[in-house]
This record gives C-alpha cells, structure tokens and sequence, in this order.
C-alpha cells in the first residue's frame, strides 16, 4: 500500500483564519468550510484543465468543477478569450447587447420545450422568480415540491417534509415564516401514491410540481422514468405546471438537459451552472403563452441590473458552442463510464459495499451500495465511508467537493489517460477506507 502523508495546509490554514473574521463560518457559501470532512477548507489559486492548485502550491485532479458549471474544465482557451474580447468593451451597461442575442439563439434553437427565455445572474434567482411566474399564470399559490431536491434558497422552497401525515412543508431554515412554508406541499420523490393523494386533496390550489427531474444535490436519486412520465400525465390531468430545475441536469446530460434525456416536456425550465461557462448565469424558459406573463408583457414583475451581463454571456455562448458540438455528450458519458466502471468492478471484485452511481458525466459516491437509492430519506446518514475517503483521496491529489451529499462532475478536460489514473486511485483509497 503506498503510503501518504497529510497535505500541507499552512497557508490555507492562515487564509481561513482571516477570512472567518471577515465571513460566517470563513466562506461564502456553506459547503465550501469543509464542516463535513476533515480538516479546514483549501484555498484555490489557480485551475487549468482538469487540474487545480491550492494556496500551498498543492496540485489536485479536479472532480468537484465549481460544483458543476465547468463542464469544460478550468481555463478553457476558448472560453477564456472570448470572455477576455468581451471584457475589453466593457464589464455591463445595463442595456441590451447582441450578446444576450446570441446565447438565447444558441439555447433557442436547439431547445423544443421553451419558445422564450429570461436570463437572470444565479440558480436561485432563475427558480424564485420561474415560480412566481407559475404562480401568477395560474393564479394559484400552493407548490409540490419533493424531499431531496434543491431549488436554491428562496424562501417557498427552503422547505423540507412536515412532520407526520402532513404533507404541509416546514421550513428548513431560521427566517422563512411559517406560512410561506405552508404553500409548499413535499413529497416522496419516485412515489406516486404520495403524489396521487396530494393532488386529489389540493389540486385545485398548486400551481406546479417543481422536481429536480435528476436530483443531484442529495446524492443523485436517480427517478425512475415511469414516475417522471406519471408525473408529467398527473399534471396535465389537473392544470398543474410540470417544472424542470434543470440548474444542474441542463446542458449536462444532454443540451437541453433531463428533458431531451427522457424525452419529458416539462412546461417551465430554469437553467444555471454550465449555461455561464463558469461566470453568473441563471436561465428561465416557457412557451410564450407562458413567458407573456414575464414583465414588461405581462404582469409579473423581475429584473436584474446584471442580468444578462456581456461578459458572463460571452463565456456562455463559448461553453455551449462546446457543448452543441456533434458528439460532446455521448463522449462525456463515455469517458465516465469507462472511470465508473473500473472503480465499480474493482469495488465489486472486493466485496465493498460501495457504488459509485452516475448519469451522464455525474457521479455520487454510495457507501450503501446494495441497493439502487431513490428517495432522500433512504441515504445513509452515515457520511463517515465518504469523510475517510475524502481525506484519502486528498492526500492522493483528487479534490472532491467537500460533502458526502454532493455529487462530482467529470469535464471534458478529464481525459481517458487522467480518469484511468484517478480511478487506480479511487480503488486504492477504496482499499484502505475498507
Ligand atoms: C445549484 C442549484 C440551484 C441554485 O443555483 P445557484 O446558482 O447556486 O443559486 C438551484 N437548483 C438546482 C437544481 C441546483 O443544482
């Protein structure tokens, strides 16, 4: 067994100090202060490909990629000059440029299920303000969400299942009242009894169904396709919006992401991640008969001074140039099932109950590996095989996100030669974890 000794951490160390007199927790978003893993965060300096290196010049095979956006790898000469053409006009002017023009026209074209679309500057905003939108369409307030899925942090869907029979949601969070709470409704993903019971009870007050149509932000709970299809015929039947957050799935798995999957209409959309090429963009799309309620057409109200900013569009419309190529998507899954399939089989061959599960260039690491996990509540809420395995993989130089929840994304930097590589690694931390 090759032996590791920990990574030297002393200016990350230093650096955290300082930045948690500066923020809560030292960060900026929660996940990045390592509260799940060991030791303290490690702060990035620089990435290029599917490399990174961090602050004590340690260098690291990159699975996490932002959390999703870098669909490219870091660096991307292509990405980066456009980004640097733009720039030199000017950073944002709050005016419409052809920009936003032509990234629309590169989505547009290729996407059957939305005829228009809105550009916001976060995941969070696309979805708080498609939901808003579903709700002033339909003139109703009530929304189903399902338990496992993230939808950002606004308040009606920071929500998670109610206690008992209650299919009323409570708050997940210190600060979201009560009764915006109870215009939730969660239920069971890949449970259609549920479903069926929510919907004869309160169907004539829910404006949509909101799914992650993958869910990949709690472990990825992969749905049977059955019960996407009875969903989608279950909201037809009662005029109930079927809403895809496609902020991780889209572009990901296919250009217009779990919807071309499947193959599922979904009657509203929101994009993110991928769809900036590493810089803030959100995305929410209809059919027009839907986006006409979008202000200034219509009556609902939702604006951005960044919104649509020139040079996060020039970065989008690079990425997705990419990723339109003939091809991009059936070689990125290929890629990663030639990696899943080594640490798989070796996993196997050793009798480790352990999986690593994908779809697409996705993959979540399941330390319960029987059986195929569908709902959130049938995680293993022992994240101990991921903490030991996190650490391992470190000190082997492979960074993956800092949470047993989260999924990792392969880029199309991640070459054959590299993901065989990784994957000897991933089987020999697998080794001494088990
Ligand atoms: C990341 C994510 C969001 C939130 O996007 P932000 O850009 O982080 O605000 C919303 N929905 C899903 C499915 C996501 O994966």
């Amino acid at each position: 067994m090759k032996s590791t000794s920990d990574i030297k951490r002393t200016t990350s160390i230093e650096l955290f100090e300082k930045s948690k007199t500066y923020f809560p927790g030292g960060v900026n978003s929660p996940v990045r202060a390592f509260k799940s893993v060991e030791g303290t965060p490690l702060f990035i300096k620089k990435g290029d490909g599917c490399r990174i290196w961090d602050e004590d010049d340690n260098e690291f095979i990159d699975f996490c990629c932002s959390w999703g956006p870098l669909i490219l790898g870091h660096n991307n000469p292509k990405v980066y000059s456009k980004i640097v053409a733009a720039l030199q006009n000017g950073a944002s002017f709050g005016a419409p440029t052809r920009l936003e023009n032509e990234l629309a026209e590169l989505i547009l074209s290729r996407n059957p299920y939305i005829d228009k679309l809105r550009f916001t500057s976060s995941g969070t905003e696309a979805v708080m303000s498609a939901l808003r939108l579903a709700r002033g369409f339909t003139g109703k307030d009530k929304v189903i969400k399902f338990e496992g899925c993230y939808h950002g942090h606004s308040d009606s869907l920071l929500v998670k299942a109610g206690s008992g029979l209650v299919t009323f949601g409570a708050s997940s969070s210190a600060g979201v009242p009560e009764s915006f709470a109870n215009e939730t409704l969660v239920l069971p993903l890949n449970d259609l009894a549920a479903l069926r019971a929510c919907v004869a009870e309160f169907k004539d007050q829910i404006s949509c169904a909101i799914i992650e149509p993958i869910p990949a932000n709690n472990g990825l709970l992969l749905q049977e396709k059955t019960f996407l299809l009875e969903l989608r015929k279950i909201c037809t039947e009662n005029n109930i919006l079927l809403f895809f957050d496609e902020v991780i799935s889209g572009f990901r798995v296919a250009f217009s992401g779990a919807a071309e999957y499947y193959g599922i209409a979904p009657d509203i959309v929101t994009y993110g991640k991928i769809i900036g090429g590493g810089l803030p963009v959100g995305a929410y799309g209809a059919k027009k008969e839907i986006m006409a309620f979008v202000s200034p057409d219509g009556p609902v109200y939702q604006a951005g001074t960044l919104s649509g900013n020139p040079v996060a569009m020039a970065a989008g419309i690079a990425q997705l140039t990419e990723c339109a190529q003939p091809g991009f998507y059936e070689d990125q899954e290929a890629r990663t099932s030639f990696f899943v399939d080594i640490i798989n089989t070796h996993a196997k061959a050793k009798g480790y109950n352990f999986e690593l599960v994908s779809i697409g260039s996705i993959f979540w690491l399941s330390f319960d590996g029987k059986k195929r996990i569908h709902k959130a509540e049938e995680i293993n809420p022992d994240m101990t095989g991921f903490k030991n395995m996190h650490h391992e993989l470190l000190n082997r130089g492979i960074y993956l996100g800092p949470s047993g929840y989260e999924v990792g994304f392969i880029s199309s930097a991640h070459s054959r030669e590299i993901l065989a590589h990784s994957a000897a690694i991933f089987c020999e931390a697998l080794d001494v974890i088990f």
